[in-house]
């Protein structure tokens, strides 16, 4: 039988796990943020110091096998048909 105490009750759980749910999303989303922004941060201290260079950011030359920086994809090696 329903009864208006069950009603109250199982309204107020519904408000529970939906605020509960709407707190994790916004929580979670805060995080991506937050971790987006940190990601941008490393990318231009990384852009900001050209010479400290790590391995992620290098790419073989197809031709000759030497390990230029990304965005430089050309060796500049002379006599390397790519450079
Ligand atoms: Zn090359």
């Amino acid at each position: 039988m329903f009864s208006l105490t069950k009603i109250l009750v199982l309204v107020a759980i519904v408000l529970a796990v939906w605020y509960g749910f709407k707190m994790v999303t916004r929580l979670q989303k805060e995080r991506d943020r937050l971790a987006r922004e940190r990601g941008e941060e490393l990318k231009r201290d990384r852009k900001g110091q050209p010479r400290r260079v790590t391995a992620e950011d290098m790419t073989q030359c197809a031709v000759c096998g030497v390990y230029v920086p990304q965005d430089a994809p050309k060796c500049g090696k002379p006599g390397c048909p790519q450079g």
